[in-house]
C-alpha cells in the first residue's frame, strides 16, 4: 500500500466524467488499497479515484465515529468498497449540512442533500450490493458519487456559508 498525491482543485481529473470499471484485477486493487489509506492518513470518511488521479468508478467510505473536524458527532460506517456505484433510490425529504473536501483543502460550507438514498454497487470482491444510507452517510456517498461526475461539492454549496476554520477554530468566510 503507498499514500497517494491527492488531486486538489483546479486539477483537470476532479472534473471529468470517470469510467466504469471492468474487471477487477491486481491494479484495481492495489488502488483500492492505496486509496483506503489515503483516506486514512487525510482523516477522510470517503474518497473517490479521482480524486487520486484516477478518472474511474471507484469510493471508498468509511465512518470511525468520534467528532468531524468541525466538531460534528459522526456516525460510524464500516470501510466499504463501491465499483461502479448509482444512487437507485433517494428520498424526498433533504437536509443542509456542512461538508468540506479533500480536494478543495481547509474550506467548510453548506450543501443541501438527500436525507436517504439506495446505492448500487460492486465490491472488491466482485459481489453486487446494496447500501441504505442515512444522514451523514448518506450524504458521504452523495459527495463522493458526485466526484465521479467531475461534481464537486462547491458547485451546490450555499456560497454565503463558505467559510475557512482558523488555528483559533473561528470562522472566516470565504469566497471563490
Ligand atoms: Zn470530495
Amino acid at each position: 500500500m503507498s499514500i497517494r498525491k491527492i488531486e486538489t482543485t483546479p486539477s483537470p481529473v476532479l472534473r471529468q466524467k470517470a469510467k466504469e470499471v471492468g474487471v477487477i484485477n491486481k491494479k484495481i486493487k492495489k488502488l483500492i488499497a492505496d486509496m483506503t489509506e489515503t483516506m486514512t492518513k487525510s482523516s477522510g470518511i470517503g474518497i473517490a479515484a479521482p480524486q487520486v488521479g484516477e478518472s474511474i468508478r471507484l469510493i471508498v467510505v468509511e465512518l470511525k465515529g468520534g467528532k468531524r473536524s468541525n466538531g460534528e458527532e459522526m456516525p460510524k460506517f464500516p470501510l466499504t468498497v463501491c465499483i461502479n456505484p448509482k444512487i437507485t433510490k433517494c428520498s424526498k425529504e433533504t437536509e443542509i449540512s456542512e461538508e468540506g473536501c479533500l480536494s478543495v483543502p481547509d474550506i467548510w460550507g453548506s450543501v443541501e442533500r438527500f436525507k436517504e438514498v439506495e446505492v448500487l454497487a460492486t465490491n472488491e470482491k466482485g459481489e453486487n450490493i446494496k447500501i441504505k444510507a442515512s444522514g451523514l452517510v448518506a450524504r458521504v456517498f452523495q459527495h463522493e458519487i458526485d466526484h465521479l461526475e467531475g461534481v464537486l461539492y462547491t458547485d451546490r454549496v450555499d456560497y454565503k456559508t463558505l467559510h475557512k476554520i482558523n488555528s483559533k477554530g473561528e470562522k472566516i468566510p470565504f469566497e471563490i
